[in-house]
């Protein structure tokens, strides 16, 4: 029976090695139950996804958004299947797909840490003296921008060529609540924004600067401020990272530029992220966390991703849904403990080491818990 301060993370594994990294993630949600005093139910559902498609004919279960949306978090694996995104009917896709998820859950900033663990320095393409002591926060809008906009569509022409459409746009409205979003956790840190947009050739991006500018001169005059146009942007991304504390941007610009930082860190197995949205009355705050890599088809059923991203998504959960900071941090000591002890997983092993397995590495995350706990 459910007591007034249980709280309730729900776990939707998707397809592919969503399912094996979700399955170690939530091992180590346990971990915490019992080991920590977390008051916490935790709850499987399967039903959404290519692989859900593929046997019952509907790609999510009717009824589980709005469970998501009551959960205090929700811990997604990855949906998408071997070639499944080109024999999927696009309009099941856009309605029933991640995106259109998203927006329904109303999880409108993506957060997304990029902050390299030492003992992946080498693991970088980029050289170690480059990426020491990076710390960046993405904010990234996820529900509006142009994989939303109005009018969109491929449309054959008179003259017989075809023609694609998406369209770009923002308001004032969701423009500014990502803003804050962006500007509240610069105070946490080292209080400095740089907002990116395409000022230069597009209005929306305009509106976009102009909007964060005055945003900021009104209610955050303690935060640095500075603009980038999103092509220098992703070429200081990986010249001169430390220069970046918080990067506030749009939902494509976003979105291209996290996965270009994503080399900070040496592997896409690595890099968790936290879709929330607004504050409710209560306090509560609908949110998703999730891995930024999709189904690695590739490699799924392998016990052989990393799970990683998915176990730090957790430690997200920890700190932004569950109220739990210090576990937060100690699930980091544990993962940087695991990681110095050279127990890796195939994308990141250590040279002359063999890798450990997808539960493997559940497993050794365990143990540095316990070991670090005492
Ligand atoms: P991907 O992220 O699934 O894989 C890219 C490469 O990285 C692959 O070689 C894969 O093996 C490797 N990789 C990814 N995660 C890893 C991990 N945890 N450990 C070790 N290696 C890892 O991207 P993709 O191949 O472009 O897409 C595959 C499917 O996933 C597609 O259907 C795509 O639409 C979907 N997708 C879903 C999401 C999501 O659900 N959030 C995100 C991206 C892609």
């Amino acid at each position: 029976m459910a007591t007034r301060n249980r709280q309730h993370l729900m776990v939707v594994p998707g397809d592919g090695i969503g399912r094996e990294v979700t399955a170690q993630a939530a091992r180590v949600l346990e971990w915490f139950t019992k080991h920590r005093g977390l008051d916490c139910e935790i709850s499987h559902d399967d039903r959404f996804g290519a692989e859900y498609w593929h046997k019952s004919g509907e790609f999510l279960r009717p009824g589980l958004v709005e469970d998501m949306i009551k959960a205090d978090a929700v811990l997604f694996g990855a949906v998408g299947g071997a070639g499944d995104n080109l024999h999927m009917p696009q309009d099941i896709r856009r309605k029933y797909g991640l995106p259109a998820v998203r927006k329904q859950m109303g999880v409108f900033a993506n957060l997304r840490p990029i902050k390299p663990i030492p003992a992946l320095a080498s693991d970088s393409p980029l050289r170690p003296e480059i990426t020491k002591g990076v710390d960046i926060m993405v904010v990234r809008e996820l529900v509006g921008g142009i994989y939303f906009g109005q009018p969109r569509g491929i449309e054959t022409l008179p003259d017989g060529q075809r023609r694609g459409v998406n369209t770009q746009v923002y308001t004032t409205s969701e423009i500014l609540r990502i803003a804050e979003v962006a500007f509240e956790l610069a105070r946490k840190r080292r209080r400095k924004v740089t907002s990116v947009d395409k000022a230069n050739v597009m209005e929306s991006g305009q509106l976009w600067r102009e909007e964060v500018q005055a945003f900021r001169d009104k209610n955050y005059p303690d935060i640095e401020l500075n603009h980038m146009y999103v092509d220098n942007c992703a070429m200081q991304v990986v010249r001169d990272p430390r220069q970046f504390d918080v990067l506030l941007s749009d939902n494509i610009f976003g979105d291209i530029l996290s996965d270009c930082a994503s080399v900070i860190t040496g592997s896409l197995g690595m890099l968790p992220s936290a879709s929330i949205g607004v504050h409710e009355a209560s306090g509560k705050r609908t949110a998703l966390y999730e891995p930024v890599h999709g189904s690695a088809p590739d490699i799924a059923g392998q016990n052989k991703a990393n799970p990683l991203a998915s176990i730090l998504s957790l430690g997200l959960a920890l700190r932004h849904s569950l109220g739990r900071e210090a576990d937060g941090d100690l699930l980091d000591a544990a993962v940087a403990d695991v990681l110095a002890r050279k127990e890796r997983t195939a994308d990141i092993a250590a040279p002359g080491v063999a890798p450990i397995s997808t539960s493997g590495m559940g497993d050794a995350v365990i143990a540095a818990l316990g070991r670090l706990a005492g």
